[in-house]
Parts: C-alpha cells; structure tokens; sequence
C-alpha cells in the first residue's frame, strides 16, 4: 500500500477487510449511540453506546423495528420517511423510551444509507444523551433566576465590574438610583456613575489595588458620592466585594442612597439648634433677676466714683483734679461693663419673639420622641404611643417640643433601675383643648418636692438644675394651657398640658 502501486486481488479484500475491522472498532468504541435501519425501520447495527443509553442488548434490537412508545411513533416514522427521501437530519432534540420505560433526551442525527447502485437501503441514526447536559443547564437557568430576583429585589443597588472597571451588571435599584437603564451602562467605565474628579481617577484607583492589594475601600465600605444621568450628585454608603471569575477578579459594589438619612439628619441637627435657642429664650426669666444684680455693680460703682470725682473738682487744687480724673476713668469702666452685660444679654436674646402657627399633634409628638432617642438612652424603655385623631393645635411647635422632650426625659430619669420600664404618650380631645400626656412608670414624685415641682431650682438630681418644669410651665402657661402632674395608677407620674386647639376656617363661622 505504501508504494502506491497497483493493487492485487487479494490485497484489496484485504484492505476491504481492514477498513471493515476498523469501522467496526469506531462504531463500538463510538459514545453516541450510532443505530443502523433498514427501509422497514428494523435494526441492523446496535453498537454498545445505544445499549448503554437504550438499555436493550444488540441481541434484543437486531431484526425488530425500534421500540417506540405509541404516542410517539408518527413523530419518528415521519422523521424516518424523510430520511428515506434523501434528506439528512441533524441535531434535533427530542425525547425516547428506555428499556425501563423511563425517557431519555437525546441529540438525533439520522442520514439515509445508499447500497452499491446508489438506491436508499436503510438508515444510519447518530444520537447523543444530552439529559445531564440539560439538567446541568436547568440546575444553572435556576441559580441565575434566584440570582437574578435577589438583584431585583434588594433595595440596595449592585453593580458587578470587571477588572477593567467595565460594568457588568446593573440591578434595577442600581437603575433607579442612577436613572441609568442596564442596557445603557452595561459594557462602559463604571466611573460614569462618580463625579469628578473620582471619575477621573477610579481607573487609577482599580489598578493600585490590583497592583499593591492594599484595601482602601474593599470589605471596609465608606461614605462616597455618585452621580446620576442627569448630572446630579448624590450621597452614597458604599461597600466592595472581590470575587474571581475565570481567573480574573470581578468587584461587586453595593450601594446604600444615603440622601435621605442625611436630611433626616440635618433636619435633627436644625431642630436641636433651633431647641436651644428656645431654652435660652425660656431661661430669660430666670436670667432676669441675676442680671440685675450683675448690672447694679457697676452701675453703683460708676455713680459713687462720680460723685466722688465732683467733690474733687468742687475742691479745684491741681492734685484733686488729678484724682477726679482718676476716678471719672474708672467709672468709664465700670459703665463699659455695664454695656457689655447688656450687649450679652441682647445676644442671648437675639432671636426675637415665637409664633404660634397651626401645628398637627402627631408630627409634633413623633418627632420630640424621635429627638429624645437622639439625646437620651432608651436602653430597654419602651415607648406606648397612643394619639387620638385630634385636631391640629396652634402652637411654638419647637418650644412645645422642647416641653415633650424635659417631660420624657424626666420620665426616663425617674424609671432609672425599672424592671420594665414604659414610657405612655398619648392625646386626646378635652372640649377645645388638646391634651398631652406623657406618663411613667417609676417611683412617683417625691414628698420633698411635690409642692414646689413647678418652681425654678427645685431638684431632687445630684446634677440636675430643677429648672426644667419651671420652663414647661412657662411655656404651656404662654400658650394658654395648663401643666399638671398626678400620680400614676399604674404606679409612676403622669404629667398632663393642654393646648388650645386650631380651628380651620370652614370651622370658623361656628366658634
Ligand atoms: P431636674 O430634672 O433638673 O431636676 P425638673 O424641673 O425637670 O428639673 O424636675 C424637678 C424635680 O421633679 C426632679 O428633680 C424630680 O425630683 C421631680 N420629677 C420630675 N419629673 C419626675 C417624674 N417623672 N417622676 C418623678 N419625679 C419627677
């Protein structure tokens, strides 16, 4: 064979032989099921692949039509008949009958098998088991499913990139909070999402990473801006995970919108400002009196220097002019320091009178209870909040906090050591006032005390100032109300205010 000559009779059967042999060894050694027909559909070649996937033996096959179940037998016959006509057929999915009556999916290819004059003699059918293939592919549909719902949703936006910086994925919060579609960022730099000058730099950033490992932001999370499609800028907490996907690393960025927090915030921030003020404003009475005293030092200095410089004058020699001069100096002084208390004053008091607007309760009450969290421990406290549907009230809205909050401060205080401590809020509509209450559950107030609760200075804390219901009581008393205190059935104290309430003006006509 290797010198190419011309072939004797007996080296091509030979040949024929070898290549027949050879055939044999691929079709048995072959891991698709390879199934050989006749025109009449029964089978002629059964290699160890069709045994394997059909569970028949060749023995139990050979000579018999393919052992289809009924109701699929026009599928096939109509598949055969095709192949019958010339046509080839390939890689079609379809579902077959085990020997144990369980299904196989298989990949079928069929081609028709032509004899020696070149006439369709039977058919050759190829077929491949694909079901761990398909299970494998479900089991992977299902985990991107679940993946995918997370995404969807997690309120948090998740952006995955690459380590190019290239966005990968996009969830729809990430879609909401950017304004950006997934369709439009998936593929770009995710600086577009940072203003600058991070937009610029965040390439640079990725790549110390990749270079040094050193973390400034990865598994540690920290407070950044990002900017929407539209150009504004928002505050944002973010946190990076680093994965590996095919031997590269992927970075997953989870992103918190933190606007609204930090407005909460300022708002708080403003309020405790503005609470201040009004406990400066409200300690003016009690001021009033020291500052009295303050002024009528030098007051009384300067005048008695001055008198004191006229009888040097009315003397007239040139020592007692000196001396007058002295002590007109002096009284100077003692009348600037007279003017700069009173500049102090005026600065304390620099924020003008209150007004009462319309104020809805609730608001009103949630808010002083969401500052008290702020500036007290609740620890294990529990806050009852029970309002009525009251109408609005008219009303200092901060000064009126700044009552709620002494009272529930005093109230916690007073439940210091409790087994279960509970503060009680609650509203209700007593003829034209609303009434507040804030009870507690803590010793009650003490016999000491009791008489004089409401006048300035008067406290039973190591380090309290005892002014703060003098304060409340100023304040509901300046709105009209009144503030009481009464022992607590349940055990503790309730204090109660009331406030006239406002009426708007379709009621008008009726008051
Ligand atoms: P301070 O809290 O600085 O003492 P306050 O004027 O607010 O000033 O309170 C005066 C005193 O009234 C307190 O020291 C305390 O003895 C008593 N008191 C106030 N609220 C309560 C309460 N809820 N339960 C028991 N005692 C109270």
């Amino acid at each position: 064979m290797s010198d190419g000559g011309p072939r004797t009779g007996q080296n091509s059967a030979e040949a024929l032989l070898e290549a027949n042999e050879l055939l044999r060894a691929i079709v048995d050694s072959s891991p698709s099921a390879i199934i050989g027909l006749d025109t009449n559909r029964r089978v002629t070649t059964w290699n160890n692949a069709a045994t394997r996937l059909y569970g028949y033996e060749p023995a139990e096959v050979t000579g018999m039509a393919f052992p289809d179940a009924p109701q699929d037998m026009a599928v096939f016959t109509a598949l055969f008949d095709q192949v019958l006509n010339g046509r080839i057929i390939r890689d079609i999915q379809i579902e077959r009958i085990r020997k144990d009556g369980t299904k196989a999916r298989i990949r079928y290819s069929a081609a028709p098998l032509h004899d020696s004059k070149g006439t369709v003699c039977g058919v050759i059918t190829l077929t491949e088991d694909i079901g761990q293939q398909l299970d494998t592919l479900d089991v992977l549909k299902q985990q991107e499913t679940r993946l995918r719902t997370v995404l969807e949703t997690v309120s948090d936006a998740i952006i995955v990139i690459d380590q190019r910086g290239r966005i990968q994925s996009f969830s729809s919060a990430a879609e909401r909070q950017f304004s950006y579609s997934a369709e439009e960022v998936i593929g770009k730099n995710v600086s577009i999402l940072m203003p600058s000058p991070y937009r610029e730099e965040h390439d640079y950033y990725i790549d110390r990473y990749q270079k040094t490992h050193e973390k400034r932001i990865i598994g540690i999370g920290r407070e950044v801006v990002g900017q929407r499609k539209d150009g504004s800028i928002f505050p944002m907490y973010l946190s990076v995970g680093e994965g590996k996907l095919g031997g590269e690393s992927i970075y997953v960025g989870i992103i918190h919108d933190i606007t609204a927090q930090q407005t909460t915030e300022r708002q708080l921030r403003e309020m405790q400002d503005e609470l201040l003020q009004v406990s400066r404003m409200s300690g003016m009475g009690q001021m009033a009196s020291s500052l009295a005293h303050e002024l009528n030092q030098p007051l009384t200095g300067a005048s008695t220097l001055l008198q004191a410089a006229r009888r040097m004058l009315e003397v007239g020699d040139p020592a007692a002019i000196g001396r007058a001069r002295e002590a007109v100096e002096k009284a100077a002084q003692q009348l600037l320091r007279a003017g700069e208390i009173i500049r102090r004053l005026r600065e304390f008091a620099s924020r003008g009178d209150t007004e009462k607007v319309e104020v809805p309760v609730d608001t009103m009450i949630n808010e002083a209870i969401a500052l008290a969290r702020i500036s007290n421990k609740f620890g294990s406290t529990k806050v009852e909040v029970n309002l009525a549907d009251t109408p609005a009230v008219l009303a200092d809205k901060v000064q009126v906090q700044q009552v709620i909050l002494n009272l529930l401060r005093n109230g916690l205080e007073a439940m210091d050591g409790v087994a279960k401590p509970i503060l009680t809020v609650s509203t209700r509509l007593v003829n034209d006032m609303v009434e507040v209450s804030i009870s507690d559950v803590g010793p009650g107030i003490s016999p000491e005390v009791k008489e004089r609760l409401f006048q300035p200075f008067v406290t039973t804390k190591q380090h309290g100032m005892g002014v703060g219901l003098a304060i409340c009581r100023t304040i509901i008393e300046a709105h009209g109300g009144r503030l009481v205190a009464d022992d607590n059935p349940a055990g503790g104290t309730i204090f109660r205010f009331t406030l006239a309430r406002a009426f708007d003006e379709a009621d008008d006509g009726n008051k």
